[in-house]
């Protein structure tokens, strides 16, 4: 920061270090304002939570529309500038990254944590007390976690299918689960690489997820290979190869234009000609050189030569151009083809295989698919959906699938949905708080009162009495019924894990790190130091919140 703190000489006199236009604001009144700023973000996504929340309608500066009801993608969108809002939006960014799914949660879980150490604040309870009153309930959490978590087998495909039907059921496409998880699931044991222990690695690159709008949302399907955005350069080529012998060439088959601009003068029309059939004879060299090494297509990242075109067609090879790059990485892996730059290096060894290439029509568009690939660690999800908001949320739903199914394949334990896990976490802390002695005690109270919000927020979304759902969850939890929690499709409280609402123990203790993670680095500031905005000549309101700005949404 480029401003200091404001000091007295030790003669009284008052010495001005902050730039003009900077505010600072201390103590409590910082706690208080940072406290506030970050709950109203979890506000915000609250009632979006779980398979009955609401969906939100985001309209960016441009006017574009996005209709969304997952967490990340809502905070994404929305411009927060407040410093304490950002860090609790940064935290379902980390969810994101980390374990694609839990991102609402991970905010919800953050804003109660917050509510409930402020009102132990105005009991004059320290907040470094709180921060490690919370440490403690954090790492109790994530022990208990471990302990009533329940181990899979990777191979189970039934239960993947059911932990990625839990995470989509909370989105758009919530009829269209089954279908989806199932292709999902399917794509991922492709392309998952097993470890010794049975747990995979999942390289999410190698799932890639393409979509267009049109057609209905249960065309949806899994492609064994991949799609490229790009049709047959030449109406003469053939539309469809089988047992494709794939060259992957980086470099542009036409005559590279000199860098400096050259003049060539030409007299005669003999001399024309000769300077044509030299540019020819390069292109026919070139093509030449493909048919060579026995390829049946050709996959370029560069510009085609209508010269070359012909004569490729000519030969009966189907060519693509102006690939993408990481469709080019992704090429190679997939079908096992070596990528090459010059074309005198190209050899048959170079070639990579796939069953079938085959131009398809996709609505208006043509498109290459390249299936059947040599290398099945390479797959693509095709979204189809009646409308591009469809096919968006689709995809975002589509990726937390993928990403809890990944979650399940490297770390294979699950627990029950439905906020199961957070109320038998927050009895086992109450339990635990018992012991301790001290005011941190009370703060780890807090803890199990603010992971019961998860439970609570799915049964008010789902229009449930809370006080209810509070009281009965917790009774069960104290007979030892591990996975009760809010069905919120039924109404009822029940046993989740009977449901088959299943989560990856992954998601919960992201969670859970996430959201204690936050919380401490709100409660440890008791400083603002506050620059002013450069173009704002004047100062700030007495005691406000300067360069802060406010909540802007
Ligand atoms: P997040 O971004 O946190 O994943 P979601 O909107 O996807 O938010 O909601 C996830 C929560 O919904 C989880 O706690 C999950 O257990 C719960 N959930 C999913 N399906 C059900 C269900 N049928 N009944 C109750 N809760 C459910
Ligand atoms: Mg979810």
């Amino acid at each position: 920061m480029s401003t200091l703190i404001p000091a007295k000489t030790s003669s009284g006199q008052q010495v001005f270090i902050l730039k003009e236009g900077s505010s600072e604001t201390k103590g409590r009144d910082a706690q208080k304002n940072n406290i506030f700023a970050a709950k109203l973000i979890a506000e915000i996504v609250k009632s979006s939570l779980g398979p009955r929340g609401m969906d939100k309608m985001l309209v960016d500066s441009m006017g574009d529309v996005t209709i969304t009801n997952d967490g990340a993608t809502i905070l994404k969108e929305i411009d927060v500038q407040h410093p304490a809002a950002k860090m609790v939006v940064e935290i379902s960014k980390t969810t994101d990254n980390e374990v694609g799914d839990g991102t609402t949660s991970a905010v919800v879980l953050a804003g109660a944590l917050l509510e409930n150490a402020e009102e132990l604040i105005n009991k004059d309870v320290h907040p470094t007390t709180i921060v490690d009153g919370y440490l403690k309930a954090e790492d109790k959490a994530l022990e208990i976690l471990k302990e009533i978590a329940v181990k899979v087998k990777p191979e189970d495909r039934r239960t993947l299918e059911q932990v990625a039907e839990t995470s989509m059921q909370t989105k758009l496409v919530s009829d269209l689960g089954k279908e989806l998880a199932s292709v999902v699931v399917e794509g991922l044991s492709l392309v998952a690489e097993k470890n010794e222990d049975g747990t995979s690695k999942v390289d999410i690159d190698n799932v890639k997820v393409e979509k267009k709008a049109g057609g209905s949302s249960s065309d949806t399907k899994l492609i064994k290979g991949i799609i490229l955005d790009k049709e047959v350069v030449h109406p003469g080529m053939p539309k469809r190869i089988e047992a494709a012998k794939i060259a992957l060439v980086l470099s542009p088959l036409e005559i590279e234009k000199t860098e400096f601009s050259a003049e060539i003068r030409i007299n005669t029309p003999s001399q024309m000609k000769g300077f044509l059939d030299q540019e020819n004879a390069m292109l026919s060299s070139m093509v030449e050189k493909i048919e060579a090494s026995g390829a049946n297509v050709v996959i370029c990242q560069k510009g085609i030569d209508d010269v070359a075109q012909s004569l490729l067609a000519k030969k009966g090879i189907l060519a693509v151009r102006r690939a993408k790059e990481s469709d080019m990485t992704r090429l190679s892996k997939a079908t096992g083809a070596r990528t090459v730059t010059n074309l005198d290096d190209l050899s048959s060894r170079d070639l990579g295989f796939a069953k079938l290439v085959e131009e398809r029509k996709i609505e208006q568009d043509k498109w290459v698919f390249i299936e059947g690939c040599k290398n099945p660690k390479a797959v693509t999800i095709l979204v189809r959906g009646g409308s591009q908001r469809v096919v968006d949320e689709a995809e975002r739903s589509l990726h937390d699938a993928i990403m809890v199914v990944k979650d399940v394949l490297e770390e294979p334990a699950i627990v029950a949905g439905g906020g199961a896990p957070e109320a038998e976490v927050a009895s086992r802390l109450r339990e635990y708080a018992a012991k301790l002695p001290g005011r941190e005690q009370l703060a780890v109270l807090k803890f199990a009162d603010s992971l019961e919000s998860i439970p609570l927020t799915l049964a008010e979304n789902a229009g449930m009495d809370i006080i209810d759902v509070q009281v009965e969850l917790r009774a069960k939890h104290s007979q030892g019924k591990t996975w009760y929690g809010v069905n919120a499709r039924s109404g009822k409280v029940g046993d989740m894990m009977e449901e088959k609402v299943i989560e990856p123990l992954a998601v919960k203790e992201e969670i859970i790190r996430a959201a204690s993670e936050a919380t401490s680095m709100v409660l440890r500031v008791d400083d603002i130091l506050a620059s002013g905005k450069s173009a704002a000549p004047a100062g700030p309101p007495p005691g406000g919140m300067g360069g802060m700005g406010g909540m802007g949404m």
